[in-house]
């Protein structure tokens, strides 16, 4: 009998946000345990509801929408992005700069697939969203991680990151805000960063897909509106979070800058935009609707909002735990608690995480899924209603009273 086996290519790509763990939680789902799921970024099973605008338009267009549309994407859906950036200080974009995808994920993959030669590097950070790091070995490139400093609010450490510049590096990819640690990059630190990218010569990838979501009054910052005419910046958002339609696999990228010294690499772009022909038709409808209608993200980021008040539940919750430490996240739906190196001397965190699901029924993400350097931190989601909140991290609270790693 022939054996197949996976390619080479995949030998470095990792993505165990849904890995052997969600599989052991299936596993004990399939067998009739209730499982407090904290691991996935998706906010409709935790009972978040797309804006009825947005749901009422893609029902109406669903008629139009049967053929493929232009492979970068449907007119008014990509004029409605220009719009919506040059209200936000990105300057000198049109609608052939902007390209739909089915969820920014696709788009993140095709930059990549697009630009990068055996070894070329790109600076990632650590902790990362690991699509990024997984995007960049399957495009043949080397992701090399420079660091965010948890005792700097988790922002970029500028120092780090120039030291691992080589002549091989191409880029810099900037999550913000942050997922995982929910950090919201100042302005001086952005532009610090656009400093050493017009310096040696690099693109900036800004995956702003938590840009609407932000607490207590955090401020977001497009990388682009900062790039001006000299760094090449490929912006990266969509309606998976803000818009909690994450299941219609609906996002965007846009291109600013230099583009005519670009010009080969958007080709190439573009060439792998045409072999996918386009993205979900229905799903590109919702964008118009959703960046022109009601922002309903805000009722549930402000005071008395629901996202706003499981956040600052889970964060005073994780704080009080002994050995256990958080910042707040400044954006996004996450936290990135630290475990106390001396009170929990772990060895694997995914095994720490595989313990607390088997005892507590809770699964969460351990922080090496996230490229983090030391298997001390994990990540939970803080979407669940406050009483699931409460209940999980009541849980964690009793599992590591006791708990011995090892
Ligand atoms: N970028 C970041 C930072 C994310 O957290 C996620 C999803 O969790 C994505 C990109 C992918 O989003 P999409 O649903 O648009 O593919």
């Amino acid at each position: 009998m022939a054996e197949f086996t996976q390619s080479q290519k995949l030998h470095n790509v990792l993505y165990d946000i849904r890995g052997p763990l969600l599989e052991h939680a299936q596993r004990m789902e399939a067998a009739g345990q209730r499982i407090l799921k904290l691991n996935i970024g998706n906010p409709a099973p935790f009972g978040f509801e797309a804006p009825e605008a947005i749901l009422v338009d893609m029902i109406r267009h669903l008629p139009t929408a049967q053929g493929y549309s232009d492979s970068r994407g449907i007119f008014s859906a990509r004029t409605a992005v220009v719009q919506y950036y040059q209200g936000r200080g990105i300057q000198n974009i049109d609608v052939d700069d902007v390209y739909l995808g089915n969820g920014v994920s696709e788009l993140i993959t095709m930059s990549l697939q697009a630009l990068l030669d055996t070894g070329d590097e790109i600076l990632v950070p650590t902790p990362d969203y690991p699509l990024w790091t997984a995007s960049v070995s399957l495009a043949g490139g080397t992701a090399v991680h420079y660091l965010c400093d948890e005792e700097n609010h988790w922002w970029p450490d500028i120092a780090d990151m120039e030291e691992r510049i080589t002549p091989r590096t191409k880029g810099i990819v900037l999550i913000n805000p942050n997922n995982p640690t929910g950090a919201v990059y100042p302005e001086h630190v952005l532009r610090q960063i656009v400093d050493l990218a017009r310096k040696h010569g690099l693109i900036i990838f800004a995956d702003e897909i938590y840009e609407k979501i932000l607490y207590d009054g955090a401020v977001h910052i497009n990388a682009a509106s900062l790039t001006g005419d000299d760094v090449l910046c490929l912006t990266f958002s969509g309606l998976s979070k803000a818009y909690r339609i994450a299941g219609f696999r609906s996002g965007w990228m846009t291109i600013s800058g230099p583009k005519r010294a670009a010009a080969d690499y958007i080709e190439g772009i573009n060439l792998l935009a045409n072999m996918r022909l386009c993205a979900n038709v229905p799903a590109q409808h919702a964008i118009q609707t959703a960046l022109g209608g009601y922002q309903s993200i805000n009722d549930l980021i402000l005071p008395g909002g629901r996202l706003k008040a499981q956040r600052d539940l889970a964060y005073k919750m994780l704080n009080d735990i002994p050995g256990v430490s958080v910042e707040n996240a400044e954006g996004a739906l996450y936290l990135f608690p630290k475990l106390d190196p001396e009170a929990f001397p772990i060895e694997s965190d995914e095994m720490f995480a595989l313990d607390l699901l088997k005892q507590q029924k809770i699964l969460v993400s351990h922080g090496t899924a996230f490229n983090w350097i030391r298997p001390d931190h994990f990540r939970m989601v803080t979407l669940p209603a406050l009483e699931d909140i409460e209940d999980a991290i009541s849980r964690l609270a009793e599992f590591l009273s006791t708990y011995k790693p090892g």
